[in-house]
């Protein structure tokens, strides 16, 4: 038989992803295994959103829509972006798709030749390398380190570009590490692309969860040339506890835009009908929930930061946003733990849900192999018992 496609041989699953379904099965198979894996809010969806759901069925809204979504949702998407983001765009370059991820990937499609080459800051959320693979792209690894708060320099960014760089990914607040750029650090990035003609990937769907009074800033809230060459990714699913749902959009330059629906129009078509009314209420709706859950939050990660750094051998620095803590186990590098060595996050994360029932991911598929990165996006209890375990686990008890 011939040989599948080589792009999609080259592709790694998500590790976020895996290490949820491994957890999930040893809880199937009886383990009370504490489970900080993939990142997924913990609360229900809120009620007056599921409520929206039901109403849009009993009154037939149950047929295709729009390929870039009911007009409504469009323009509540616009109307958002202003009060929040500061970002003025028009209800027509708001393409609704079928989750961030989705929009992501279509995005990349639109903006790919083969061989053009992306720049992505590490640590970085495991989709955007074999997203960008899977347009037929290269992804090119910047390192942020942890004494950089994992943010990359302008510097850094610069010498990365060669004449075959095409666009750049910033995520912001960031997912794994919580990591938030200011506005004057976003800017200076900006400029790098502006000057190098670069396109701009501004993934802001944690925008609304950062903490300690900090404030986001939207890229293409940064000035019209930086907006025109910026393709923004949003969606519903961590602000509104709504996963499940899948919905995400994208506000770009109407050409972009364009290309994004027809993509959209050959491989999902519209997003859920019923998905897009719970969304809409989501976005118009009393937002005291989405508040609630923010500060909530904030509660799990100052409790999640100070336990960390009080267990001997791992240690974090503060998110400023997200739901997400990088722990340091470079100490932990060289011992058996559980009977295995650890070489590095992959032994770790291993070995820590076989003995000691905590589920995390692995660094190494963040291009962050010293790390192992914990979801706080779970109760307080859990978090209370699972960093006891973790505890237990490195002391070698
Ligand atoms: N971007 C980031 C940084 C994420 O962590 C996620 C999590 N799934 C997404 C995009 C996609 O979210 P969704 O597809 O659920 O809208
Ligand atoms: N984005 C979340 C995470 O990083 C959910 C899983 C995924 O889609 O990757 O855990």
């Amino acid at each position: 038989m011939k040989g599948l496609s080589n792009i999609a041989l080259s592709v790694r699953a998500s590790t976020t992803l895996a290490v949820d379904s491994l957890a999930k099965q040893m809880v199937s198979e009886g383990h009370d295994v504490i489970g900080f894996g993939a990142g997924e809010p913990d609360f229900d969806t809120p009620d007056n959103i599921k409520a929206a759901a039901l109403a849009a069925m009993t009154a037939g809204e149950t047929k295709y829509t729009p390929t870039a979504g009911i007009a409504a949702l469009r323009r509540a998407v616009a109307a958002r972006l202003l009060e929040d983001c500061g970002v003025k765009y028009e209800s027509g370059k708001i393409v609704i798709a079928s989750g961030a991820k989705h929009s992501i990937y279509t995005a990349l499609r639109a903006l790919l030749n083969p061989g053009d080459e992306v720049i992505i800051p590490s640590p970085y959320w495991v989709t955007y390398t074999e997203s960008v693979r899977m347009a037929g792209g290269v992804p090119v690894i910047v390192e942020a380190t942890r004494d950089e708060g994992f943010k990359i320099t302008p510097e850094k960014l610069d010498e990365a570009v060669t004449v075959r760089t095409k666009l750049f990914i910033i995520n912001n607040p960031a997912n794994p590490t919580g990591a938030l750029y200011d506005g004057g650090e976003l800017r200076a990035l900006a400029d790098v692309c502006l000057r190098h003609d670069i396109y701009i990937m501004s993934d802001e769907i944690y925008c609304s969860l950062v903490y300690g009074g900090k404030k986001f800033v939207s890229v293409p809230s940064l000035g019209e040339d930086i907006k025109e060459r910026t393709i923004l990714i949003n969606g519903v699913s961590k602000t509104y506890a709504m996963t499940g749902w899948r919905i995400g959009y994208s506000a770009s330059n109407s050409g972009i835009a364009g290309i994004m629906e027809s993509y959209l129009s050959h491989s999902t078509s519209a997003p859920s009908t019923i998905s897009q009314f719970a969304a809409l209420e989501a976005l118009t709706g009393s937002q005291d929930s989405r508040d609630a859950m923010r500060a909530e939050f904030e509660r799990r990660r100052d409790y999640a930061v100070a336990r960390i750094n009080s267990i001997e051998g791992v240690s974090c620095i503060e998110p400023d946003g997200a739901f997400y803590i990088m722990i340091d186990i470079g100490e932990q590098i060289g011992r058996t733990l559980g009977g295995r060595h650890i070489v590095g996050g992959d032994d770790f994360a291993l070995s820590l849900l076989k003995n000691g029932l905590v589920a995390v991911v692995s660094g190494a598929g963040f291009g962050a192999p010293g790390y192992v990165r914990m979801t706080y996006a779970v109760s307080m209890e859990k978090i209370k018992e699972g960093l006891d375990r973790l505890e237990r686990f490195v002391s070698g008890e």
